[in-house]
């Protein structure tokens, strides 16, 4: 047992109190027990962040829970101190934490760590001092040794990251621990103060005891000499002020400098000090203040339900199942108002692609003043600053993707996952891989805040959940004019496009060998010849296309990642999208030497060529992950569109929401097949999901519109109901074909990855992990277990790693993993794919 500290004349400190703390050291699993010393006793809470020793070195923390007995057996070790005094994380959101990290597998310190404050994290470093004793004998030393303490001499301490980065050739540490044992070298491990803290800007104001009508008599230097002249100049414009003034603008308007500040303050005529400014990532949009329109006998009848949700203290979740237009936005800002308004916070989550200034600027127009825009295209210090504001509840709104969600506010009413059939939902790229959608399901349980999943095509998991479990459930079916709002007549109806599918293989057989068949090219020429816009949807970047074999069909795939490889014009070189690998087209077919190894599909600039040659005159903008590069990019395309400046705008999926484009009446997909042919369960949902979107963007005024789907698979179900605009028809259908296969939401699924740089390890550790498992299926009384493996996936090499999958199927397949050290696993449960 360890030692307990014991003060008999403190009744509070007798007790011995353990923090369990979870270590914000990423890739660090579990909880650990650490003794809270008798003077932080009544301070350290859950919630707390702590630094803590953790094995040679040190580390955060962050406090958890605090209890009076630890069962851990072997030295429990103290907590170093406390860094913040007030606890950083509300009980709500450990809550959260720990049961997004149970449900989903992952470290419970890593949602921890992406709720803490953007820059606050901070990794500890080893720092090296030279303290080499003046009767040190050097030439027992080696080359290396010697060059590493010429440099400490020379440029005195260093940091473990500058001498590896210096030495990234040698085994610099080696030589270091050659140093340190000797005594000639101290080393120290130093945790870096936070990266990003509050700005602050120096301020003056003139002291209350000068009299403003006295200025010109005050000595303020050699009179009739520039600087007395320009510090008067100062005087005056101070004395016109009542309160601080920050000193660039005193500068600015007086030619003054810091030089003069010190002369006035050393004088006794001003005072200064520090303001702190809030960096602001909308600071320069303007809001108009609009006002709420009347709703819409459908929007008033949704609204009713909604309504009911928000009051209640055990709000069941709203699924508002709603077409492109009908409004759904204009319902999220009516509950907004009400969260508002009864002093809670909501908190909008939508796609990161779909975070488009307009979307942006609907939420700022009605809460101006009031509103924060959290994503990672942000400075460090602007996320801070809007972390600050929105954890202090000085925002009433919160906009952003899903990592807004683990922005601890202080008492949230109403989360909206906008368009939430959206996978970026489901943070797969970095740890901790979770699904935020369930989590806005587990924050909603633990705060009472209403939640409303919005979309045209929820998933299919998601829909029949919502019906399982009673949500509320909203459908909203009818378009919106969006010239409403400009004719003040009030909201009408538009009818939804009409929707062609063309057979491009009809069209090749035809003789018609251009991107375009001869319906899109009819369409196109009409919409350009009437003065309306039309859009073209890609589904790829760059000039990219697939390469293939004319005679024998062979596809060039990337040989690290086996994904296609795309050639981008203007060079002759192929891509692979997923690794950076490139090389050089072949002259021949690797697998049949033929020479008609050519492209096939296209890429917004051969579409942008074909259009200027089927229609010489027509104004094309392009908006594709290059053109759009910066941040207000997309901002200044769109509106250059919207004001007509463009004729056809061709883009890829980036194109995705909170367009509002009257004059667009003609929507094109040029090539509908999208990842059809994949082999994963979801890959029909998805096709129909970007299929229905994508023909939703025409036709949003009085004008109407059309869209046109070119395709190679006109029978492909998910083609047919995404032309008829048919939810039910391809969620009735979708449904069954998910009982017989046995997939999701029938099953759960948890996919277990392991990647390495040679294939027989990580087929080796496969095939351990299984044999474990399929042992534990064996002894399970479950019976709905499944495993599916192991074996390398679709994708089998990714960033030039191997990888081998494990699948494994049934109600609750974790149990089977319980105990088990998973941590160089990639674990996801119902991922959005399985590639
Ligand atoms: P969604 O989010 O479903 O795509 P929106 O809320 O963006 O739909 O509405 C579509 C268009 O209709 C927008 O231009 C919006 O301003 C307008 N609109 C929505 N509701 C009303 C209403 N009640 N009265 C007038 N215009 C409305
Ligand atoms: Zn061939
Ligand atoms: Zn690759």
């Amino acid at each position: 047992m360890p030692l307990a500290y014991t003060f008999p004349d403190n009744p509070h400190a007798a007790m011995t109190l353990y923090a369990e703390i979870a270590v914000n050291i990423s890739a660090v699993e579990g909880l650990f027990d650490y003794l809270i010393p008798p003077n932080l006793q009544a301070q350290v809470r859950p919630g707390c962040l702590v630094e803590i020793p953790y094995h040679v070195s040190r580390a955060q923390g962050i406090v958890v829970r605090v209890k009076q007995r630890s069962d851990y057996d072997g030295e429990i070790k103290h907590i170093i101190q406390l860094i913040k005094p007030d606890p950083i994380i509300p009980p709500m959101y450990l809550n959260l934490s720990r049961r997004l990290a149970d449900d989903f597998r992952q470290p419970q310190a890593g949602f921890l760590q992406a709720m803490l404050p953007p820059g606050f994290s901070r990794k500890p470093y080893l720092l090296y001092t030279p303290s080499v004793p003046d009767e040190a004998d050097l030439t027992q030393l080696d080359g290396l040794q010697h060059r590493l303490l010429d440099v400490l001499i020379t440029n005195g301490p260093q940091r473990s990251t500058q001498l590896a980065h210096a030495f990234s050739r040698n085994n610099w540490r080696k030589a270091m621990q050659r140093l340190t044992a000797l005594g000639w070298v101290h080393s120290e491990t130093i945790l870096p103060v936070p990266r990003a803290a509050r700005k602050k800007v120096n301020t003056a104001m003139l002291h209350p005891d000068v009299d403003p009508s006295a200025i010109d008599t005050l000595d303020t230097g050699r009179a009739g000499a520039d600087p007395a002249k320009r510090r008067r100049k100062m005087l005056h414009l101070l004395a016109k002020e009542h309160q601080p003034v920050r000193v660039s603008y005193l500068y600015a308007s007086t030619g003054g400098d810091a030089s003069d500040i010190r002369f006035l303050e050393k004088k006794g005529l001003v005072l200064t000090g520090e303001e702190t400014v809030i960096r602001d990532p909308i600071g320069d949009f303007t809001a108009e203040g609009t006002r709420a329109p009347t709703l819409t006998p459908a929007q008033e009848k949704a609204w009713r339900i909604i309504a009911q949700e928000l009051n209640s203290p055990k709000p069941k979740p709203v699924m508002l199942r709603g077409i492109t237009g009908s409004g759904k936005t204009e319902l999220y800002l009516k509950a907004a108002e009400e969260t508002v308004i009864a002093g809670k916070q909501a908190l909008i989550l939508v796609p990161e692609i779909a975070l488009t200034p307009q979307t942006i600027q609907r939420f700022l127009d009605r809460f101006p003043g009031q509103v924060g825009v959290f994503h990672s295209r942000l400075t460090d210090g602007e996320r801070y600053d809007t972390w600050l504001r929105a954890a202090s509840g000085n925002l009433s709104v919160l906009i952003g993707p899903r990592s807004a969600l683990l922005v601890p506010l202080p008492a949230p009413g109403l989360i909206v996952l906008d368009e939430c059939h959206d996978d970026s939902y489901y943070q797969l790229e970095q740890s901790p891989l979770y699904d935020s959608r369930d989590g806005a399901l587990a924050l909603s349980d633990e705060s009472g805040a209403c939640v409303i999943f919005g979309s045209a095509t929820p998933n299919v998991s998601r829909y029949f959940q919502a019906g399982h479990e009673k949500w509320a459930m909203i459908h909203l079916d009818q378009r919106i004019s969006a010239n409403a709002k400009t004719t003040g007549k009030g909201a009408s109806y538009v009818p939804l496009p009409a929707v062609t599918v063309v057979d491009m293989r009809a069209e090749l057989t035809g003789g018609n060998t251009s991107i375009f068949s001869e319906a899109l090219q009819e369409g196109l020429k009409s919409t350009v010849s009437a003065g309306q816009q039309a859009i073209l949807f890609l589904n790829r970047r760059g000039s990219a296309t697939i390469i293939f074999c004319r005679d024998c069909g062979h596809t060039l795939n990337c040989p690290r990642c086996d994904f296609p490889l795309t050639m981008h014009s203007g060079s002759n070189l192929l891509l692979c999208h997923t690794c950076g690998y490139t090389r050089r087209i072949p002259a021949v077919c690797p697998a049949c030497a033929s020479k008609r190894i050519r492209q096939y599909g296209m890429g917004t600039e051969k579409v942008e060529q074909e259009l200027k040659r089927l229609i010489p005159a027509v104004r094309v903008l392009r908006w594709d992950a290059d053109t759009a590069a910066g941040r207000q990019s997309e901002a200044v395309i769109l509106s250059h569109f919207k004001q007509h400046n463009a004729d056809v705008l061709v883009g890829t999926q980036m194109l995705a929401k909170g367009l509002d484009l009257p004059l667009v009446t003609l929507v094109g997909m040029v090539l509908a097949d999208v990842g059809l042919g994949f082999p994963d369960y979801r890959a029909s949902e998805n096709a129909f999901q970007l299929l229905t979107q994508v023909a939703g963007r025409a036709g949003r005024s009085e004008l109407g519109g059309k869209a046109i789907l070119q395709t190679f698979q006109p029978d492909h179900y998910a083609v047919q109901f995404a032309a008829q605009h048919d939810f039910s028809g391809f969620y009735k259908l979708e449904l069954s074909r998910r009982r017989d296969i046995q997939y999701p939401p029938f099953t759960r699924i948890i996919c277990l990855e392991m990647r390495d740089l040679y294939a027989e390890n990580a087929e080796k550790r496969a095939t351990l992990l299984a044999d474990e498992i399929s042992k534990r299926m064996k002894d399970s009384p479950d019976k709905t277990l499944v495993m599916i493996g192991p074996a390398p996936p679709y994708f089998a090499r990714q960033r030039g790693y191997y990888r081998w999958q494990i699948l494994i199927k049934g109600n609750r397949p974790e149990v089977v993993l319980d105990d088990l050290s998973l941590s160089d696993w990639k674990i996801t449960i119902n991922p959005p794919r399985i590639l």
